[in-house]
């Protein structure tokens, strides 16, 4: 039996009724951009991460890169990012003119260390910018606090973490502001792109809202050079039958991560550390291990796809090779990219694939 790393086609199956009567109903209503199907899905998706506004937009890229322009950052900015991370959230930084300044993960959590963000900060930093990497939220308070203490903007990267909580309460308005993405792989995901911002500041709010419609608030008068990132209605009504699923959803993969966390203690693999004030939503569950190729390789051999996020840190991808950072420059985020393996998790994994894996992975761990 093959276990694959994620069964997307399983999501539609599960609400197959539900989501086509949705999009007949879009298809049906002859309204193919924005519209009230885009006002419905950014009302509740407010309601549910606590914010008083989002704002939807094309993808989780253009997310971050138009709440970073709502903030005013531009060329001759620094944003403070991690150095392990998906690279969109640098690539936001830099659509912008800005340029990212990587800090250092705790260890442990694969999250900003807020320890090591105020040797970063220099006159030219606007913004922090935290992940909540693999569904789990970073340490937001001391991040607040240095961020106040400095004058700084904190958007937040919420690309995987749709629901998770930081101290009780969900993410969606900690910092000024929190991207999303919806891409199909993630917790809250479309059957296509989507993104959106969430925010309590009615000004970031209104100029994402200009921004991602051209520049514009009335049709055809042009406040500023804006974009073209509109959430499509389609994927709209898609998510607004999914967000119902996404509490329920979430708790079966913290069911998997338990089992997971349970049944290969002691195995020989680094398993995901989740400190008491975090509520992860295991978007991912990453294991580590020095000889992660070969473990990769065995597992694969055994029949369970696991993959790797991610195999090349971004300061050393050839994208950013004109910066000069060298191998050893951020040593956790080049130590995480060799030993980092994600094991099969969503909601459609089935009881019996959890323990095939379990047993998998212990064997692998042994001879790798
Ligand atoms: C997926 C992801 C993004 C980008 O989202 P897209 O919708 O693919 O543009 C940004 N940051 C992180 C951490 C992600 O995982």
């Amino acid at each position: 039996m093959n276990i694959p790393f994620l069964d997307l086609g399983a999501a539609y199956r599960e609400l197959q009724t539900e989501i086509d009567s949705a999009v007949g109903r879009l298809l049906a209503s002859g309204w193919y951009i924005g519209g009230p199907e885009v006002d419905a899905f950014e009302d509740e998706f407010a309601a549910y991460c606590g914010a008083t506004h989002a704002v939807g937009v094309a993808n989780g890229l253009d997310a971050l890169q138009l709440a970073l322009r709502a903030m005013d950052v531009g060329p001759g900015d620094e944003v403070i990012v991690p150095s392990n991370t998906y690279i969109a959230t640098w690539l936001a930084v830099s659509q912008c003119g800005a340029t990212p300044v990587p800090v250092e993960p705790d260890a442990r959590t694969f999250n900003i260390d807020p320890a090591l963000i105020e040797a970063a900060i220099t006159p030219r930093t606007k913004v922090i910018l935290p992940v909540h990497l693999y569904g789990q939220p970073a340490d937001m308070a001391p991040i607040l606090a240095i961020a106040r203490k400095h004058g700084l903007r904190v958007l937040e990267d919420g690309a995987q973490a749709h629901g998770a909580r930081y101290k009780g309460q969900r993410l969606g308005a900690h910092g000024d502001a929190v991207a999303w993405s919806f891409y199909p792989g993630k917790n809250l995901g479309a059957m296509g792109d989507g993104g959106a911002v969430t925010t309590n500041d009615p000004q970031i709010a209104d100029r994402i809202r200009v921004l991602r419609n051209y520049g514009s608030r009335v049709k055809y008068v042009n406040e500023v050079q804006g974009y073209n990132s509109r959430l499509d209605p389609l994927q709209a009504a898609i998510l607004c039958v999914k967000l119902a699923h996404l509490d329920e959803w979430n708790a079966r993969r913290s069911a998997i991560a338990a089992r997971y966390q349970q049944g290969l203690a002691g195995c020989g693999l680094t398993l995901p550390y989740v400190p008491d004030w975090a509520e992860p939503v295991w978007h991912l569950y990453v294991v580590q291990h020095p000889q992660r190729d070969p473990l990769h390789k065995a597992l694969a051999d055994a029949g369970v796809g696991t993959l790797i996020h991610y195999p090349i840190a971004p300061h050393l991808q050839q994208a950013y090779g004109y910066s000069g950072w060298e191998q050893g420059a951020f040593p956790l985020a080049e130590r995480m990219a060799d030993q980092v393996l994600s094991l099969p998790m969503g909601p459609h994994l089935e009881t019996e694939q959890v323990t095939m894996v379990i047993e998998a992975a212990k064997k692998a761990a042994v001879t790798a």
